[in-house]
């Protein structure tokens, strides 16, 4: 693939910048809600310099005031459409803890500073572009609209709210990764003689607003509508289960009816083969903030040195938002353009890259190995399917190859790794241990009940007395496991929160990564949070008030001596994990 425009050093964000480039107008205007990081695993910077490379003009305005539209029209009216995200997480989780306290800090802001962006930053920000330019079209997308495509469960308002589309007014609706219905947008309003519904339909990957015209006694899906899971909560459930067959499985539309209208969801986009992928990451990204910030963005530090070498996880937890957005289907870049990545950060000094991963990191060239039909809603759970291909001896090989590079000093992967995974492999685990893991190696056994286990999708205490067992045997001196859990999720009561803390008191270990559950919208588990009810339509038990979820929390979290040695109170990093826990 050759790229069709000469690639900026940044995206152009100021008139100026565009005609350095060359550039009169801008083919399309990106909008989002965090500080301009030129890092792959920013989707703006992503989008932006793929859009380019396809030979769209593509501009970048971050954390636009949002008292007027000022900000939006910097750069002139785009000539094709702009594109709103609220960045790379949805803004409310950005802005709140688990027990809806207001966030002092924001890592994605220059100088760290809370209160850059707007609450529920997509439906402002599309308000703006409406404003800023009467007639143009606007999508929404990014994690926030997407995992809000349909009516989902709001736990900041404790209510259920209509689809992003709805709520916004933007055109169209982008959902999952968004390379390519992006630009099959841009080619299409490129090619069209001025906006049209047509221009904007059927593009997989997307939601659009229901037309009065729109066939939809034919094959289209209904799912349930807004109001009658208002009225029946239970429906939540079954039509988020719904969804993830219809983002795992594709070929079908969908569409669901609320308040009189009505959105209509295209399959899933077609995920990029490994040669987009390779395309797309050895674009020439500076990993720079934007050098018009006088302040450091802190997570800046975090992302580091990191490189991503797939995207999707067959795990199939039911509160991961990753998965919910990225889907069960694991795309790999080669080898190749990894390790040619990893060379180009050799010149950084100190060349040491903090994170060699992706959602899963042992999950790097995963594939399904049938071709027939899936019914299951995750690879590994209740247990690994036999269909699932997952060489642990090829990941590490990747990393050795990485590691072999002459002036690459350390490789670190910080991303989560499947237990269950890494046990096939008693040898790569090893190597493992003792060469790409620094003091402390995160997993996510997220509890210990095995009723609470079975609600989240995730493998029995039993897998991960068996890993810990290893990792004793394989460890070298000094490097601790910490485990991550979670408290007060859907069917946990008090006592399931007390046997897990006696497990670990016995052990004489103090866990310190325990996250009190957030319900993200779009999750099977926010779900069943706001139905109260497990997947069959059984009623389950759960901590609703925040009095009741920090007592679960408390359980935990207090009264536990720490003989074990173990890593000094990590700060919490979870918003940043690329778990989307
Ligand atoms: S058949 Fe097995 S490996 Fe393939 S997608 Fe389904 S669960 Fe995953």
């Amino acid at each position: 693939m050759i790229s069709q425009l000469p690639q900026p050093q940044f995206l152009p964000t100021t008139r100026k910048e565009m005609e350095t480039l060359g550039w009169d107008e801008l083919d399309i205007l990106l909008i989002q809600g965090d500080a301009y990081i030129d890092h792959p695993a920013q989707g703006p910077a992503l989008l932006g310099r793929w859009l380019t490379a396809h030979g769209f003009r593509t501009g970048l305005v971050s954390q636009p005031g949002w008292k007027d539209y000022g900000d939006l029209t910097v750069m002139g009216r785009p000539r094709l459409f702009a594109a709103v995200s609220a960045g790379s997480m949805d803004s409310m989780l950005a802005h709140y803890t688990a027990f809806r306290k207001k966030r002092s800090d924001d890592a994605l802001t220059p100088g760290g500073r809370a209160g850059a962006r707007p609450n529920r930053a997509s439906l402002v920000y599309t308000g703006l572009a409406r404003a800023a330019f009467p007639g143009l079209p606007v999508a929404i997308g990014g994690i926030e609209a997407s995992l809000r495509r349909l009516s989902h469960y709001d736990f900041w308002q404790d209510k259920l709210r209509r689809s992003a589309l709805l709520e916004s007014k933007a055109d169209i609706l982008v959902y999952g990764p968004g390379e390519r219905p992006l630009l099959e947008l841009a080619r299409r309003l490129s090619r069209a003689d001025g906006f049209s519904r047509d221009a904007i339909s059927g593009i997989d990957g997307t939601a659009t607003p229901l037309n009065p015209g729109d066939n939809i006694d034919g094959q289209w899906l209904e799912l349930s509508g807004h109001e009658a899971i208002e009225q029946e909560p239970r429906l939540l459930v079954e039509t988020t289960l719904a969804l993830e067959r219809l983002i795992h499985q594709g070929g079908r539309t969908a569409f669901q009816r609320s308040g009189g209208r009505g959105i209509v969801m295209r399959p899933p986009a077609e995920a990029l083969s490994t040669e987009e992928m390779d395309f797309l990451y050895g674009l020439p990204f500076t990993r720079k903030a934007h050098p018009s910030y006088k302040e450091a963005v802190p997570a800046l530090q975090v992302l580091g040195l990191s490189i991503t070498t797939h995207r999707g996880c067959g795990g199939g937890c039911s509160f991961c938002s990753l998965a919910a957005h990225q889907g069960r289907r694991v795309v790999s870049r080669s080898k190749e353009s990894i390790v040619a990545e990893a060379a180009k950060l050799s010149a950084r000094k100190p060349a040491a890259l903090s994170d060699v991963g992706g959602a899963t990191a042992n999950m790097w060239n995963a594939a399904c190995l049938t071709k027939g039909e899936c019914g299951r809603v995750s690879c590994l759970w209740p247990s690994p399917c036999v269909h699932l291909s997952a060489s642990q001896a090829d990941w590490l090989d990747l990393l050795k190859s990485i590691a072999e590079l002459p002036d690459i000093k350390q490789v670190r992967v910080a991303s989560g790794v499947r237990c269950d995974l890494a046990m096939n492999d008693e040898k790569a685990l090893r190597e493992f241990l003792q060469n790409f893991v620094g003091g402390q190696l995160k997993v996510a056994p997220e509890h210990l009940s095995e009723s609470v286990l079975r609600l989240m999708r995730k493998p029995g205490q039993e897998l991960f007395e068996k890993f810990l067992s290893a990792f004793e045997r394989f460890r070298p001196d000094g490097q601790f496991l910490v485990p991550y859990l979670i408290s007060a999720f859907p069917g946990c009561a008090d006592n399931h929160m007390r046997r897990m803390a006696e497990w670990f008191r016995q052990r004489g270990w103090k866990p310190r990564q325990i996250q009190a559950f957030i319900p993200t919208p779009g999750t099977v588990a926010a779900a069943m949070f706001y139905a109260q009810t497990d997947w069959d339509g059984r009623p389950i038990f759960v901590a609703k008030t925040d009095r009741a979820r920090l007592g679960q929390h408390s359980l935990l979290t207090e009264g536990l001596t720490d003989s074990r040695p173990g890593p000094k109170a990590a700060r919490n990093n979870s918003r940043f994990r690329r778990s989307g826990r």
